[in-house]
């Protein structure tokens, strides 16, 4: 049984001193209206930080980027995507500082969403792979100009943050978006991806795919922000599994000095 007064996500959670980002902030909206206490998967015991979703022990607060980029993201999440512990999309906002995070809903889209989608400083992408578009005309596999592109504008990534079957659910049914060009990832800098990572699998965590986005913009802060996306994903994978499986955070791993040579400048 759960008692009415405890947080609905982790029993016991610790303040990291840090301000809360998009994705939090939406976290902590969802819990709200939350109608069933929502458990990670760890169970009820013991203790995670609000900053990370890792346990106090293994918290990598100290450690999280916030660069500013030349491009932004929006994420577009997945009802219970926010209260996921091991939602890659956190991982994006604690990089750039430039991310917005919004709940998804076909017939009532967040006025803030809508909003941001109108402002003539961003240019909106929707990122999704072209073979499952259709009509294939809005498919674009980099960000040379377009017609109808905003003149001047950054890129803005809008990633729809869910399991596949829930992604393609909300790409097909989300009519605000169908005005964007959709960015499809090339082949060949998947496969240059899944050679770095020796990654086997097909599909992508959301911070991946970010990762793949910031390398096109041929801006010197947005490449840099995407190699350090990719070590702080290795970086919270191992701490995740260092704490379950109760072993001591690893301060010198292999990781954590790929993150701190890709934090430094010009690296
Ligand atoms: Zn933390």
């Amino acid at each position: 049984m759960h008692s009415p007064q405890l947080p609905l996500s982790f029993l016991t959670s610790v303040d990291p001193g840090l301000p809360p980002h998009a994705v939090s902030r939406l976290r902590t909206q969802r819990l709200a209206r939350s109608t069933r206490p929502f458990l990670s998967r760890g169970g009820p015991r013991g203790e995670r930080c609000e900053g990370c979703r890792l346990r106090p022990s293994h918290c990598l607060c100290a450690l999280r980027p916030m660069l500013e980029t030349g491009a932004g993201f929006c994420l577009v999440m997945h009802d219970a995507e926010p209260l996921k512990p091991s939602n890659t999309g956190w991982l994006i906002a604690d990089v750039v500082c430039d991310t917005w995070a919004f709940g998804w809903s076909r017939t009532e889209p967040d006025a803030a969403l809508l909003a941001l989608l109108e402002d003539a400083r961003w240019q909106p992408y929707v990122v999704f792979p072209g073979e499952f578009v259709s009509p294939p005309g809005r498919v674009v596999h980099d960000l040379a100009p377009h017609e109808g592109a905003r003149p001047g504008a950054r890129p803005l990534f809008i990633l729809l943050d869910a399991t596949w079957p829930e992604a393609r659910k909300m790409f097909r049914k989300s009519p605000y978006l169908d005005r964007f060009p959709v960015l499809s990832l090339r082949p060949e800098q998947v496969s240059g991806y899944r050679l770095r990572r020796s990654q086997r699998s097909d599909h992508f965590c959301t911070s991946e795919v970010a990762a793949l986005c910031l390398e096109l913009t041929g801006d010197t802060h947005d490449a840099q922000a995407g190699r350090v996306l990719e070590s702080y994903l290795q970086v919270f994978s191992e701490r995740y599994l260092q704490a379950k499986n109760q072993k001591p955070p690893e301060v010198h791993s292999v990781a954590m000095q790929a993150l701190c040579s890709a934090m430094r400048p010009e690296s």
